[in-house]
C-alpha cells in the first residue's frame, strides 16, 4: 500500500532525559487543505457515494469551527459532490474563517439551534433529515463510521512498514480516529500500546462509542487506553500557560501544533513523560492529526495571538 504520510523522528532534551525514542506521523501533511484524520476518515465515505447509485451528495453535521466541515466541504468541491453541512448555531458564523471557505467550496450550510443538533444521532431526526435530503448520504459528526474506521486503519499498515514501534499516541474527539487505530492494529496482527488523549471533560463515555465503532471478532482488543484526565478544562480550553508550552515545543521540535487537538496531546504526552509512565528505550510514535485551519477561527475570535501562531495557509482563491 502506497504510504501517505511521512514519519519523522522528533528531538527534544527530555527524550533524552527519560530515555524514550519518539517519532511523529506526520498526517497534518497529507494534503494542504483537508486536515490529516479527516482525510483518512472521509477516504472510504466519498467512495462509497460515488460507488452507490442512489447516493449523488453528502450531508454531515458540525460545529461552527468544525475541522470535519471545512475537510468535508474542499473534498466534495474537489470531487464535484454536492454536499450539506448541519451546523449547530446562528447563521452569522455564516462568515467566520471555517465557514466561509466551506462555503465558498460550494457546501449548503444548515444552521440549526443547539436543541435541534442535539438530535443529530436520534433516528428520527436522520429519517426527517433523509426525506428533506433524499440522495444524500449521511455522515455522522466527525465523520467518525464504520467507513471511517476502515480508513484510519490504513495508518496502522503504513506504521509497520515504517518502523517498529511500541506505543501509538492519538488525540481523541468523538473517538473515531482512536477506534480505526486499534481496528488497524488488529487487522494488521499486530499489539502495539494505543493511547487516546481525549480533549472533551467528562470524556469517559467515549469507550463505549469506541467499541462501538470496532468490528466484531471473536476476541475483544485490550491493548489500548482511553486517557480523560488531560482535557484542561474542556474542548478547546486550555490555559496562557498551555499555550506557551505548546508554542515552546514547537520551537524544539520544528513542528506545528494548534491546542485543541495535537497541543493537547503534546500537553499530555509531556506530563505522562514527567509521570515517569514510559519504560526505558519505549518506541513512540505520536500521530498529528492535522486541524491546522482551526487556528484561523481562533485567530479571528482573539483567543490566540496572530504572531505567535501560524496563521493556516490562505488557499489561493479559484477563480470560477
Ligand atoms: C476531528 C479531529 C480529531 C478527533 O478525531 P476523532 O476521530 O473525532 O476522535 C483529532 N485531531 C484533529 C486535528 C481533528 O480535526
Amino acid at each position: 500500500m502506497a504510504i501517505l504520510s511521512t514519519l519523522q523522528p522528533l528531538h527534544h532534551p527530555l527524550f533524552n532525559k527519560y530515555n524514550v525514542q519518539v517519532q511523529i506521523k506526520r498526517d497534518d501533511i497529507i494534503h494542504p487543505i483537508i486536515s490529516g484524520n479527516k482525510w483518512r476518515k472521509l477516504k472510504y465515505n466519498l467512495q462509497h457515494i460515488k460507488n452507490t447509485p442512489e447516493f449523488n451528495g453528502v450531508l454531515s453535521f458540525g460545529g461552527s469551527y468544525s475541522n470535519h466541515i471545512h475537510a468535508l466541504a474542499f473534498a466534495c468541491f474537489e470531487q464535484k459532490i454536492p454536499c450539506v453541512g448541519i451546523i449547530r448555531g446562528e447563521v452569522k458564523y455564516a462568515n467566520n474563517f471555517t465557514l466561509s471557505w466551506a462555503k465558498y467550496w460550494g457546501m449548503k450550510l444548515h444552521f440549526v439551534d443547539r436543541k435541534t443538533y442535539r438530535r443529530r444521532h436520534d433516528s428520527d431526526y436522520l429519517a426527517e433529515l433523509q426525506q428533506q435530503f433524499p440522495q444524500y448520504f449521511i455522515v455522522p459528526e466527525g465523520g467518525s463510521n464504520k467507513l471511517a474506521i476502515a480508513g484510519v486503519s490504513e495508518i496502522i499498515t503504513e506504521l509497520i512498514q515504517q518502523t517498529q514501534f511500541d506505543t501509538l499516541i492519538t488525540p481523541v474527539g468523538s473517538g473515531g480516529t482512536l477506534a480505526g487505530l486499534i481496528a488497524g492494529d488488529q487487522l494488521n496482527n499486530t499489539t502495539h500500546k494505543i493511547l487516546g488523549i481525549a480533549v472533551l471533560k467528562n470524556a469517559e463515555y467515549l469507550a463505549h462509542e469506541i467499541k462501538c465503532l470496532l468490528p466484531r471478532l471473536a476476541k475483544t482488543p485490550n491493548n489500548w487506553q482511553l486517557l480523560t484526565q488531560f482535557h484542561r478544562g474542556g474542548y478547546a480550553k486550555f490555559s496562557p500557560h498551555d499555550a506557551t508550552r505548546i508554542l515552546e515545543f514547537s520551537k524544539i521540535t520544528g513542528v506545528d501544533f494548534e491546542p485543541v487537538y495535537s497541543g493537547k496531546m503534546i500537553l499530555a504526552f509531556l506530563d505522562l513523560l514527567a509521570e515517569g509512565y514510559f519504560i526505558d528505550g519505549e518506541r513512540i510514535v505520536l500521530l498529528h492529526t492535522g486541524g491546522m485551519q482551526g487556528l484561523g477561527g481562533m485567530i479571528e475570535r482573539g483567543l490566540l495571538n496572530t504572531e505567535d501562531w501560524p496563521m493556516p495557509a490562505r488557499v489561493a482563491k479559484k477563480d470560477s
